[in-house]
């Protein structure tokens, strides 16, 4: 049961960016659903927009697993 890989921009991969920002915040958590990871790859591969928020997001991940841990 395999969907057709679609051409970008058809809404089949391309998600919007809030999608993607969803993703993104759930990345820090747990690591992401093959589906979710490709969708968000190929976003961030084509948006500049959500690749320096992706950025941002890694880097407060960061932070706060310093916070949690304690490590200042
Ligand atoms: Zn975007």
């Amino acid at each position: 049961m395999s969907e057709p890989m679609k051409a970008p921009g058809d809404g089949a991969l391309m998600i919007h960016c809030r999608h993607a920002a969803v993703l993104l915040s759930k990345r820090e958590d747990a690591p992401l659903a093959r589906a979710d990871a490709l969708k968000l790859k190929l976003h961030l591969a084509l948006c500049r927009h959500c690749r320096n928020a992706a950025r941002q997001f890694a880097a407060i991940g960061l932070a706060l697993r310093r916070w949690r841990d304690g490590d200042g």
